[in-house]
């Protein structure tokens, strides 16, 4: 959430190299004592493959302090865990203002919101991973779980970096960058195109 453009992290040497080369990415850093490489990408909207409803985990997750589990997990409505209470009203607000509020002042839920999705451009590379406890994010979870579930393929779908400026009470600007999955656009005419059409 805190940064501007993706980060691709992978243990495989041969991944980083193609992921670098489809987008571009600079390596951030190296840990040649783990193999662990880090990129950062210099594009927006990547293209994706997921294979189904199940390649989306979104719940709500209220963590108790100092990493000792989560104290509330639900989808919003009814409660996820633990198991012997699953299904049972969970008591969140019902509107969605409530629950910001809420989760804000730390009494509420916010969403825990994970992806797992093949690179559309090389999908032979393996399944990578992106969580974020964006709502916007999980917003566009939930539409996509609903429109596979109701026969929608999971091919041809983006992740995208959405860039926004929101002004504070106080009148400061703030910008602030959050994921979303979405159905990628079709490929726009280039400008070049349009001129000759013209
Ligand atoms: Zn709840």
């Amino acid at each position: 959430m805190a940064l501007s453009s993706w980060l691709v992290t992978t243990t495989n040497k041969e991944v980083a190299a193609t992921v670098s080369g489809l987008y571009g990415g600079r390596l951030r850093r190296t840990d040649r004592q783990q193999e662990v490489f880090e990129l950062m990408l210099d594009r927006d909207a990547i293209a994706v493959n997921i294979d189904g409803p199940g390649s989306v985990v979104n719940r709500m997750v209220l963590e108790q302090e100092e990493g000792r589990g989560p104290i509330h997990v639900c989808d919003g409505s009814n409660l996820l865990e633990p198991m012997d209470s699953a299904g049972d009203l969970c008591g969140c607000p019902k509107s969605v203002f409530d629950r910001k509020a809420a989760a804000r002042s730390g009494h509420g839920p916010k969403p825990d919101a994970r992806l797992s999705f093949r690179l559309a451009a090389a999908p032979g590379v393996g399944m990578f991973f992106l969580a974020s406890s964006s709502w916007e994010f999980s917003d566009s979870l939930s539409a996509a779980v609903l429109d596979m579930e109701r026969g929608a393929s999971g091919a041809g779908m983006e992740i995208c970096l959405q860039r926004k400026v929101v002004t504070t009470r106080s009148g400061m600007a703030v910008s602030y960058v959050h994921p979303i999955l979405s159905v990628a656009e079709p490929d726009f005419v280039a400008p070049v195109h349009l001129q000759l059409a013209a």
